[in-house]
């Protein structure tokens, strides 16, 4: 490989938003998460999970919850930005189900689903939403978040909220 090969193979692993040690994960045959790359702005959120509260970034000077996680406010441009723990209940505000195995070992079917968290209007997170017949997922379905943990990431699930 040239050295300028090799300097855009860089810049690729640059752009794309996970991280260089599991893209070339090839001892776990276990169906594969593309685990997000790490940031300052980011960490809590991936790592709230750990606690076993979900944590949204919010603006200290305006209170807007802001996701994806920002150094900064979307809202006021404030950087006065902190996680704070949310309730982890939400609505299915969209999904569709994947039925095409894209990598070998993929387990499918699954539902790919947008969830509204309670906390503030249009606070959405791509997730899945699990524990649930896939014939059962519909929207506006009230839902709690669980936590898959992998490596240093708490992916942040969905599943039914039996209380709602
Ligand atoms: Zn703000």
């Amino acid at each position: 490989m040239t050295i300028d090969k090799l300097s855009l193979f860089g810049l690729f692993l640059m752009l794309i938003p996970e991280r260089y040690s599991t893209l070339f994960d090839t001892q776990n045959r276990l169906p594969r998460r593309h685990l997000p790359l790490l940031t300052e702005a980011n960490r809590e959120f991936w790592q709230s999970g750990k606690t076993g509260s979900l944590q949204i970034a919010r603006c200290q000077t305006c209170s807007t919850f802001i996701h994806p996680p920002s150094a900064a406010c979307r809202n006021c441009h404030s950087r006065d930005v902190r996680a704070e723990k949310v309730s982890g209940k939400g609505s299915i505000s969209t999904f569709t189900i994947n039925r095409h195995p894209w990598e070998n070992d993929l387990t499918t079917p699954f539902v790919i689903a947008i969830v509204t968290l309670a906390e503030q209007p249009g606070l959405n997170l791509m997730t899945n939403i699990v524990n649930c017949p896939i014939d059962d997922v519909t929207i506006g379905m009230k839902v709690r978040v669980i936590f898959k943990n992998i490596e240093d990431v708490w992916l942040p699930l969905f599943e039914p909220d039996p209380i709602n």
